[in-house]
């Protein structure tokens, strides 16, 4: 189901002329990630791994050597809008755990309906590399056990092989069917909905005071 708002779906904020008057972003209708324009990952580069044996309960340097060979591979260019984390109760003690999600569109900036899950690490470079004005990323889609996983991911200058081998692999199979339907501010931008300003008054008078 492609995103229709009658606002910009990346800030919140009003439209003019199909263009949002305070981020600047075009109001593109929404993709899938079929969408995207996928190259196949060579057959050659699932010689990284070296000799896999399958394990019992899956080995994921395995699976990805796999899904290499069968064809099953591909990688696409992305751009990245922004991230964000959420956060709940783990069971069994009190601490609070997160989860960490990238949103992204294609090259063209055309916004991808679903975010991926990401590593902490992941998280946290690309967040950095938004703060550095650096949208450039890249998408993994692979099939295995007719099983569909996604991940984004940021290559910074290394190759797809020295990525796959040092974490990549691993997290693509760990994260890679973690998708959201796409997080949309609602109208106004996060923070800026009556919910949140009746929260940001009652703070203010209450702990604000202590
Ligand atoms: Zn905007």
């Amino acid at each position: 189901m492609a995103i229709k708002k009658n606002y910009c779906i990346f800030c919140g904020k009003e439209l003019s002329d199909g263009k949002c008057v305070v981020c600047g972003r075009e109001a593109k209708p929404s993709i899938s990630f079929d969408e995207l324009e996928y190259q196949k990952v060579p057959a050659e580069a699932a010689e990284v791994f070296g000799v896999q044996k399958k394990k019992l309960f899956g080995n994921n340097l395995y699976s990805v050597k796999e899904m290499i060979k069968n064809g099953d591979l591909y990688i696409a260019d992305v751009y990245f809008d922004d991230t964000y984390e959420t956060e709940y109760e783990s069971s069994g003690d009190s601490e609070m755990e997160y989860n960490y999600y990238i949103q992204f569109s294609s090259p063209d900036q055309a916004p991808c309906e679903r975010d991926c899950e990401v590593t902490a690490g992941q998280y946290r470079k690309i967040k950095q590399m938004l703060q550095e004005g650096q949208h450039e990323g890249k998408l993994l889609w692979g099939k295995w056990k007719k099983k569909n996983y996604y991940y984004v991911f940021a290559l910074q200058g290394r190759t797809l092989e020295a990525a796959l081998k040092t974490s990549l692999a691993e997290s693509l199979m760990d994260y890679g069917t973690e998708t959201e339907k796409r997080r949309i501010p609602p109208k106004g931008g996060f923070g800026n909905s009556a919910a949140d300003k009746a929260f940001d008054a009652i703070w203010d008078n209450t702990v604000g005071k202590l």
